[in-house]
């Protein structure tokens, strides 16, 4: 393999203390969380206590003061062993940039410090029923009245949704305006007006709680929204880089371990008198697969490496969401078929990761919107 440049002896003692937290309090439950459709908060705990939630968020709000490498160690160790359970990477890499980036300084100190031991679980309150891709169009409301809003609507999809103490919640402060209207607010799940739907039984990724969640005259106080009334697109687009990028690290990585698990069978399997993978069909496959895996992580460690400097455009981070997550698609379906039978059986880590690895086509923007962004970004725009 090409040799990693990125990380420090500090990084890689990091993603040792990472590999000891998964081997001990993850893979050993993953299964059992999976029959639960969700991990328990003292998973969350313990993470905490370990300094592997908010890794790059400043220490002055309870963060570790790291840089985004160790993030990304964190996220590549969860990927690598398929654990989709523990969505740490939602809870710090996508909720809390947001809040450190746009939020007060009270609203900083009232919730970084218990994100990071784990107290107060977050979640991202974007898609709704009626479409995720067009966020700009979404119908729940927020309604000024006197110092507070009063929330309507309804979200679908919403990862931690049952088990957020929090949500970041994206909504119309101004329905009658697309992009202008909408607003980020800070929704606390303990108000009255707010209720859990459905846990929705998904094909995978299933030991995350994904939910519907509904607002009826929920009122939050006008101190909770998140930067100005009418700039929450404008928020949500200023982390779109480093969201795409979480994707491609996620992709590159499951794909890495899938190729590990499958040379490993094919090593061993036995038939017609030698292994599969004396099969130039398997041999070819295996290479083939090798090779673009092998390029891609070369890239995806160029798009970490342009996103520490702050020069991750978000179109070159859509570029590497889209070919990851479809090049993981394809070597998990591939390398599920060397598995055979075995391999369409949920106890084998392939047929988990080929059912997880369907999501990240369409989780974080779908193919077909990271298409949309390179297209218009390298196209004349279409005339209507
Ligand atoms: C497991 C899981 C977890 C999720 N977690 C969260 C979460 O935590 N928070 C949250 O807010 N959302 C979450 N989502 C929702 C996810 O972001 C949406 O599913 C996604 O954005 C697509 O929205 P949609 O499902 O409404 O599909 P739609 O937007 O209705 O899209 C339907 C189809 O139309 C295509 N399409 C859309 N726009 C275009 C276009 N411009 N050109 C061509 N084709 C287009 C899409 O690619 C897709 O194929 C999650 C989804 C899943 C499955």
């Amino acid at each position: 393999m090409i040799p990693r440049t990125l990380f420090s002896s500090d990084h890689e003692a990091f993603r040792d203390t990472v590999r000891r937290f998964i081997d001990e309090h993850v893979t050993p439950h993953h299964a059992e969380w999976e029959r639960a459709g969700q991990v328990p908060r003292s998973l969350w705990q313990e993470a905490g206590k370990l300094g592997l939630l908010l890794c790059d968020a400043p220490e002055e709000y309870g963060g570790q003061g790291g840089d985004f490498l160790h993030s990304a160690i964190l996220i590549e160790e969860m990927a690598r062993t398929g654990a989709t359970g523990p969505t740490f990477y939602l809870h710090s890499d996508i909720v809390a940039p947001y809040l450190v980036d746009f939020g007060t300084e009270a609203q900083k100190r009232k919730w970084l410090p218990r994100m990071a031991t784990g107290e107060v679980v977050v979640a991202l309150g974007m898609s709704e029923p009626s479409g995720g891709s067009d966020v700009q169009n979404i119908r729940t409301q927020a309604i000024r009245d006197g110092d507070e809003y009063v929330v309507n609507g309804q979200k679908v999809f919403i990862t931690n949704g049952h088990s957020a103490d929090l949500l970041l919640l994206a909504c119309k402060t101004d329905p009658t305006q697309r992009a202008r209207g909408v607003s980020l607010l800070l929704v606390e799940t303990d108000r009255p007006g707010f209720t859990r739907g459905r846990k929705l039984e998904k094909i995978g990724c299933k030991a995350q709680d994904t939910s519907e969640l509904f607002f009826s005259d929920l009122r939050v106080p006008a101190e909770n929204l998140l930067g100005e009334e009418g700039g929450g697109f404008k928020i949500l687009m200023t982390q779109l880089a480093q969201e795409r990028l979480i994707q491609a690290i996620r992709a590159v990585s499951a794909s890495e371990a899938a190729l590990e698990w499958t040379r490993t069978y094919v090593a061993d399997r036995k038939m017609f008198g030698q292994t599969l993978a004396d099969f130039q069909n398997t041999r070819f496959t295996l290479a083939n697969l090798h090779a673009q895996v092998q390029a891609q992580r070369v890239y995806v460690d160029r798009c970490i490496e342009l996103h520490l400097q702050g020069a991750l455009d978000p179109v070159d981070a859509a570029s590497c969401k889209l070919v990851t997550t479809d090049l993981q698609f394809a070597v998990m379906d591939q390398c599920l078929q060397f598995f055979g039978g075995w391999g369409y059986m949920w106890e084998y880590p392939i047929a988990r990761a080929f059912a997880d690895a369907r999501m990240c086509r369409i989780g974080g923007g779908t193919a077909e919107v990271m298409k949309q962004i390179i297209a218009n970004a390298i196209l004349p725009k279409v005339q209507r």
